[in-house]
């Protein structure tokens, strides 16, 4: 076994029984080397801070979500090791919840219906203006979307993974760039679906999440959450994201970009390669011999510092591991 104590002595995290992280795939396809790195990264730091790691599987946009893909996912994590603490929560089992916040939201006016359409968000310039914010509508023979009143500004933030993050901006003419203004987001769609950006926030919340370590496709809306957070009088969290493993330039591996799901057969190999593409190259794989003693190599040597600071790492086909050519 190599010897760990170098990497002891540079990592500088704390212990901490506090804390709760998690993965959160949606099961709308496979476990792939992607969602294998983000699960691996939110895994380690959890365990390296000795803390716990709940699975929550965000089923909440059913229409793409396909039956027996969760107990895929879940048969894959532990088979790579990756041994959630506590049951897995499902979002389609969360509804009730969800609509008491958003009767309170709206009971006490920091919701209001929206009947705007795509076509007259489009002509506001793409962002909603708030235009029904004070009209007081009512659900009638329509549906209507709900809307969360957002009056604060999306801020910078410090990722423990990539550092300082700004706020989005939005660029205008002439390579102007000026502060985004937060729209008042949809909580409920018109099609009665809750919106992940609702769910995600209160579902955090719910589950006693302090960290979240995800991928970088999502390192843009983070400061849209953390203003969600805080408008709903939440204590803001603590987020760190990794690379995404993409096929080409913006585009990730993903199940639309033909990901090949992971072969469980190969789980070592398999963590192997999830630790050389984080950056931890001296991970040798003729070193361990079980699942187990790699993975608590893993933790010990976990260095957040460590993490390639790359939003986007493309991955080779060659393989053909990864990812095939339809
Ligand atoms: N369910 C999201 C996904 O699979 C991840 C959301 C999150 O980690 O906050 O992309
Ligand atoms: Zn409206």
């Amino acid at each position: 076994m190599p010897n760990t104590s170098k990497q002891h002595s540079e990592s500088d995290l704390d212990p901490n029984p506090n804390y709760t992280g998690r993965f959160a795939p949606s099961p709308s396809g496979q476990l792939h080397f992607g969602s294998l790195v983000t699960a691996l990264a939110s895994y380690l730091d959890a365990k390296h801070c000795h803390g716990r790691w709940l699975v929550r599987m965000e089923d909440i946009d059913e229409p793409r979500c396909i039956a027996g893909t969760d107990t895929a996912i879940l048969h894959s994590l532990e088979a790579h090791g990756l041994q959630w603490d506590g049951e897995v929560m499902y979002q389609s089992q969360q509804h009730s919840r969800y609509q008491e916040v958003v009767n309170a939201l709206l009971h006490h006016q920091q919701a209001y219906y929206c009947s705007c359409t795509r076509k007259m968000i489009k002509a506001m310039g793409g962002t909603y203006n708030g235009h029904c914010r004070d009209k007081g509508l009512t659900p009638s023979n329509d549906q209507l979307a709900i809307r969360l009143k957002l009056d604060t500004e999306l801020a910078p933030f410090t990722d423990l993974i990539m550092g300082e993050v700004s706020a989005p901006h939005q660029k205008l003419a002439g390579h102007k760039v000026e502060k985004q203004r937060v729209e008042d987001i949809t909580i409920k769609r018109r099609d009665q679906l809750f919106s992940y950006n609702l769910v995600v926030v209160l579902d955090d919340v719910f589950q006693g999440v302090t960290h979240v370590i995800r991928g970088c496709d999502l390192i843009d809306v983070t400061p849209l959450h953390r203003c969600v957070h805080q408008s709903l009088g939440y204590q803001p969290l603590e987020y760190g994201h990794v690379p995404v493993a993409a096929i080409a330039p913006g585009r990730k591996l993903s199940k639309q970009n033909h990901a090949t799901p992971i072969d469980n057969t190969t789980a070592l190999e398999n963590i192997v390669r999830a630790l050389h593409f984080l950056g931890f190259d001296e991970v040798k794989r003729q070193d361990f011999n079980s699942i187990d003693s790699l993975l608590s190599f893993a933790i010990s040597l976990w260095n957040r510092k460590k993490v390639v600071k790359t939003p986007e790492i493309i991955v080779p086909q060659h393989e053909s591991t990864y990812y095939s050519v339809p």
